[in-house]
C-alpha cells in the first residue's frame, strides 16, 4: 500500500502564502501520496494552485449534516466544489474544544462518504488513560462507535499527549497499536477493514519520520506543525517506505 503524508494546517496561513507553498510542494515524492488539510478558505486557492499535481487537497473538519441553518459551520459538498478530496474528522481538539462525541464523528462521516469526500477519522488516548492502561480499550471505542459498519476511509492514530509536544510512542508501542486498530477493524468492517489505511500522528518530524513510517500497519502519517513548512513536509514523504 502507498502511504500516504497528510499535512493538517490547522489555523495557520494566508492566501499570500499559498502560491509559494504549492510550487515547493509540487516537488513531492512519487513513492507516496500527499494532501494538504489548510483552513477552509484557502482550499479553493490551494486545489487552483496544485491541479494537475499528484498533492491533493483536504479539509479539516466538515459538518455532520448536508446542509442547514448552522451558522459557522462548512458543509460537505461545499468541500468537495471547491477542490477538496478528503476531509479530517474527529481530530482530539475538536472532540476536546467542540465537544465532539463519536455519534457526532460517525454523522460527519456518513456525509462526507455521500458527498464522496475520504474521512480521515482520528483517534488517540490522553497521557491520563494510558497511564492507567486504557489506551488499547480507549483507541478500540472511539473506532467501533466512530466508523459506521460499511466505512470506507483512512483512520489515524493520533495519541493526544504526541500532539504538539514533541514527544512520540516508541516504535514497539507503536506498532502495538497499530496491530490492535488493524485487529479492531477487521473485527467491526469484515474483509474491508484490510484496506483501511492507519495514519500515525504526533510530532511527526524529519528526524523520526522514517522510524514512525516503517512500523508495521503504519500507512502514512497526519502531520501539523511540521507540514506548515514545505521542506520538512517533503522530507517526512521521502522517508516514507516504497509500497
Ligand atoms: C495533529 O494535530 O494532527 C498533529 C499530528 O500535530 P503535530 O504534528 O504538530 O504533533
Amino acid at each position: 500500500m502507498r502511504q500516504l503524508i497528510a499535512g493538517n494546517w490547522k489555523m495557520h496561513g494566508t492566501l499570500a502564502g499559498v502560491a509559494a507553498y504549492a510550487a515547493a510542494i509540487k516537488a513531492a515524492p512519487a513513492h507516496a501520496d500527499m494532501l494538504i488539510c489548510p483552513p477552509s478558505p484557502l482550499i479553493e486557492p490551494f486545489a487552483r494552485a496544485l491541479a494537475g499535481s499528484a498533492v491533493a487537497v483536504g479539509a479539516q473538519d466538515c459538518h455532520g449534516a448536508p446542509q442547514g441553518a448552522h451558522t459557522g459551520d462548512v458543509h460537505a459538498p461545499l468541500l468537495r466544489d471547491a477542490g477538496a478530496t478528503h476531509v479530517i474528522l474527529g481530530h482530539s481538539e475538536r472532540r476536546e474544544s467542540h465537544g465532539e462525541t463519536n455519534a457526532h464523528v460517525q454523522a460527519k462521516v456518513q456525509t462526507a462518504v455521500a458527498a464522496r469526500l475520504i474521512p480521515i477519522v482520528c483517534v488517540g488516548e490522553s497521557q491520563a488513560q494510558r497511564d492507567a492502561g486504557e489506551a488499547l480499550h480507549v483507541v478500540k471505542s472511539q473506532l467501533i462507535h466512530s466508523l459506521p459498519a460499511d466505512f470506507t476511509g483512512v483512520v489515524a492514530y493520533e495519541p493526544i499527549w504526541a500532539i504538539g509536544t514533541g514527544l512520540t510512542p516508541t516504535e514497539d508501542d507503536v506498532a502495538a497499536m497499530h496491530g490492535a486498530i488493524r485487529a479492531a477493524l477487521l473485527d467491526h468492517l469484515g474483509d474491508a477493514g484490510g484496506t483501511v489505511k492507519i495514519l500515525y500522528g504526533g510530532s511527526v518530524k524529519p528526524g523520526n519520520a522514517a522510524s514512525l513510517l516503517g512500523q508495521p500497519e503504519v500507512g502514512g502519517a497526519l502531520v501539523g506543525g511540521a507540514s506548515l513548512k514545505p521542506e520538512d513536509l517533503l522530507a517526512i514523504a521521502a522517508a516514507a517506505p516504497r509500497g
